[in-house]
């Protein structure tokens, strides 16, 4: 039984779908106003791994993940440069997807952009306006929190708390909200924005309407997993989940899941400290498959120090990985059927995948399954004899191949050309 940590309930819980077989999955994407960094891998790498775990385990996993194509810093990137916000955004998609692909991510099942759904926010905004959820005020749309009693669920905040903490806080342009802690749905263009037609003004949407939006479409009113690194926890989930269970009137999503952040050298990564590494920057001295294995050397909700001494070791301990799969590889070419001891280290080998499976059972913990593959190899590593016949090469390869899979590391040599 998989057991995730769910931010809503603050406990690990059985998983169970809503639809038996099937998992609808929802991850907050990148806003793509330049390339990606360490830290935004850090989700797309978990994430990803949590749905390949799910799909080796037989379920049909309907995964979803946004980009965020229509964001203050996107047009402000665009004025920079002197193009349009569309050129940045379209830009960066194609660059985030190459990043991606380096990092064996799989594509989403849907991969929606911001823009494309504008009529469907128009339509939930007007619901949320005609059940008292919302109002407008000078062409700006807001949500009315104080009509949603379960508002601060996820974030384990309490109203009145939530309250006194924004009474100083004074956002210029949104001096007509009800309660400092409604928040916007709908903004009118400033100009030289882009801007789309509506029934309260020529504008743009909030962004955590988008998310609301765009997961009903493409996976339903309920779902079972919504995931995103910690920071998205206040406002944005809470606020995701103050829109759509306000306008469907059922829960949202049953699972809630946030992975912690990746630091640099112990500090936050920022701008400011210098500190900031693109995921790009890696590449130039390693394979990302390297970026993919470190990541996953600790558990996602624990945080993440990123350093040089940290990287060489993912990178010597992946090596060791794929030595063993290639001399495993090479040895399947040989002659020969199992012998009676073979089969029984063959068995004996299989012990790891229960390892592993037990560790990603537990809330996904990736560290204790690298730890269970580690064990794998060494065992390999012992038992390895010139005389091992093709056979029992080839099914401890595969023994080896399935476990990696399902962490999207690679260990087939590629073919030489
Ligand atoms: P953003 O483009 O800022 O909305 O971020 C996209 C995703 O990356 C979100 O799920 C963030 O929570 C996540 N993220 C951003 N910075 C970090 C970090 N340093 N460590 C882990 N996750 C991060
Ligand atoms: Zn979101």
């Amino acid at each position: 039984m998989i057991r995730i940590y769910n931010t809503l309930t603050r406990k690990k819980e059985d998983f169970v779908p809503l639809e038996e077989g099937k998992v609808r999955m929802y991850v907050c994407g990148p806003t793509v106003y330049n390339f990606i960094h360490i830290g935004n891998a850090r989700p797309m790498i978990v994430f990803d791994t949590v749905r390949r775990y799910l799909e080796a385990k037989g379920y049909d996993v309907n995964f979803v993940s946004n980009f965020t194509d229509v964001d203050d810093k996107i047009i402000k990137k665009a004025n920079e440069e002197g193009v349009s916000a569309e050129e940045i955004s379209q830009r960066y998609i194609a660059e985030c997807k190459k990043d991606m692909a380096g990092m064996n991510i799989k594509p989403a099942t849907t991969h929606p952009l911001a823009t494309q759904e504008i009529d469907g926010m128009i339509d939930m905004i007007s619901t949320l306006i005609e059940k008292g959820h919302a109002y407008e005020k000078n062409g700006t749309v807001y949500f009315r929190t104080a009509s949603f009693k379960d508002y601060g669920k996820l974030s384990h905040k309490n109203l009145d708390d939530l309250q006194s903490g924004f009474r100083d806080l004074k956002v210029s342009g949104e001096e007509d909200k009800e309660s400092p802690l409604d928040f916007v749905l709908w903004k009118p263009k400033k100009e030289g924005e882009p801007y789309w037609e509506s029934p309260w003004s020529e504008g743009r949407p909030g962004w955590h309407i988008e998310c609301s939006v765009m997961s009903k479409k493409y996976l339903g009113e309920q779902i079972d997993i919504h995931a995103g690194g910690e920071d998205l926890i206040f406002p944005h989930h809470e606020n995701e989940i103050a829109q759509s269970e306000a306008c469907n009137g059922k829960e949202f999503s049953h699972y809630w899941m946030h992975n912690a952040f990746l630091n640099i050298d112990n500090r936050k990564m920022s701008k400011s400290l210098g500190n900031f590494l693109l995921v790009r920057d890696i590449e130039k001295k390693y394979d990302l498959q390297v970026l993919r294995f470190f990541m996953l050397s600790a558990h996602y909700r624990s945080p993440l120090n990123f350093s040089a001494e940290l990287m060489e070791a993912a990178k010597n301990g992946l090596d060791r990985i794929l030595t063993c799969a290639a001399w495993l590889q090479n040895q399947s070419a040989n002659e020969g059927e199992l012998t009676n001891q073979e089969s029984e280290v063959v068995e004996e080998a299989k012990k790891y995948v229960g390892k592993f499976e037990a560790a990603m059972e537990d809330d996904f913990n990736t560290a204790d399954a690298i730890a269970a593959i580690f064990e794998l190899v060494k065992y390999v590593n012992t038992n390895k004899t010139d005389e091992l016949s093709g056979k029992a090469a080839k099914a401890l390869y595969e023994i080896l191949k399935q476990l990696c899979d399902i962490l999207g590391i690679i260990i087939e040599k590629k073919e030489e050309l």
